[in-house]
């Protein structure tokens, strides 16, 4: 695997491509015949500045209104849900999903995957930590290697299993961690710079955060618009490779770079069968290889952050 730290280009132009809807002032939130207010708007987190959102319908009849700090070069909720719709949507959620336990056989390939992520920037074993995992399927992996690891099982919702949000002492244990893993979870923080402050408390004096979140710079984002899987009701940041180096310097780290992984272009046979959506998808490709050099066609972003 090469490991190459690309620069990131500051200021290069955002294709805005998503048809969504401006959003009226008062959004409210109608979860099971029950309405929720939104509370008031937020400002971008890294500038102050107030953006105005677009509104992107999701399944199950949701919308979330997400707007766009093209200076800090990150996306986010705003309004966000208030706690009260939150808690209402992870309850009906789960009541329409049922309770399916994860099968650990669909999840390793993705975890052996991201082990080797975490072994090219630190190929000795060593103490992990995996912050806000959903299953116990990346830590099987990691000691299955000679890691000591554990994991958070960090609450994403008010009233939801596992941790308190602003929780990251435990385990409580006095011991550090060479590696902290975030995997699809930084983007539904409500305050990423408190939490990563916080686990950064806990790295051992060489220790990394390894931070995988979905790539708003990405072709795939332009081309598949407002059914870019990344949206959802629980997420309240779209991080650019810019805006989560900035997210981490806020949060203390001094070192930030991009494993040169996760690259992905259109398929070619779709050229024979949907020779319109393939042209669109191929444009799309270029134009975002030429406005975000290195990662614009990068879906998912795996990012190092060191003190
Ligand atoms: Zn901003």
């Amino acid at each position: 695997m090469k490991l190459i730290l690309p620069r990131l280009t500051k200021g290069s132009r955002q294709p805005r491509v998503d048809q969504t809807d401006r959003c009226e002032t008062q959004i409210v939130d109608v979860i099971e015949g029950v309405d929720y207010a939104r509370p008031a708007p937020l400002p971008c987190p890294l500038c102050g500045q107030l953006n105005r959102p677009r509104r992107i319908a999701l399944a199950m009849g949701m919308k979330i209104p997400v707007a766009e700090c093209v200076s800090c070069r990150l996306a986010y909720q705003t309004p966000r849900p208030s706690s009260e719709a939150a808690l209402a949507y992870a309850r009906w959620r789960r009541k329409l999903a049922g309770e399916q336990p994860v099968d650990p056989a669909d999840e390793r390939p993705r975890a052996l995957e991201r082990l080797e992520y975490v072994r090219a920037v630190r190929p000795a074993a060593g103490r992990l930590l995996d912050f806000g995992g959903r299953s116990e399927v990346f830590v099987d992996a990691c000691r299955a290697a000679g890691w000591e690891a554990v994991r958070i099982d960090y609450a994403l919702e008010p009233g939801d299993h596992g941790a308190r949000a602003d929780d990251t002492t435990n385990p409580d244990t006095a011991e550090c961690f060479d590696v902290i893993t975030l995997w699809d979870v930084v983007g539904l923080l409500h305050d990423p710079p408190t939490i990563l402050r916080s686990l950064r408390r806990r790295l051992s004096e060489r220790g990394m955060l390894v931070i995988a979140t979905a790539n708003y710079e990405s072709w795939q984002r332009v081309v598949e618009g407002r059914q870019w899987a990344a949206y959802g009701f629980e997420h309240q940041f779209y991080f650019s490779p810019a805006s989560l180096e900035a997210m981490t310097w806020r949060a203390g780290f001094r070192h930030f770079a991009l494993l040169d992984v996760e690259h992905s272009r259109p398929a070619f046979s779709q050229l024979l069968t949907r020779p319109p959506k393939a042209f669109g998808a191929w444009r799309a490709y270029l134009n975002a290889r030429r406005a975000w050099p290195g990662h614009g066609d990068v879906a998912a972003m795996i990012g190092v952050a060191r003190v």
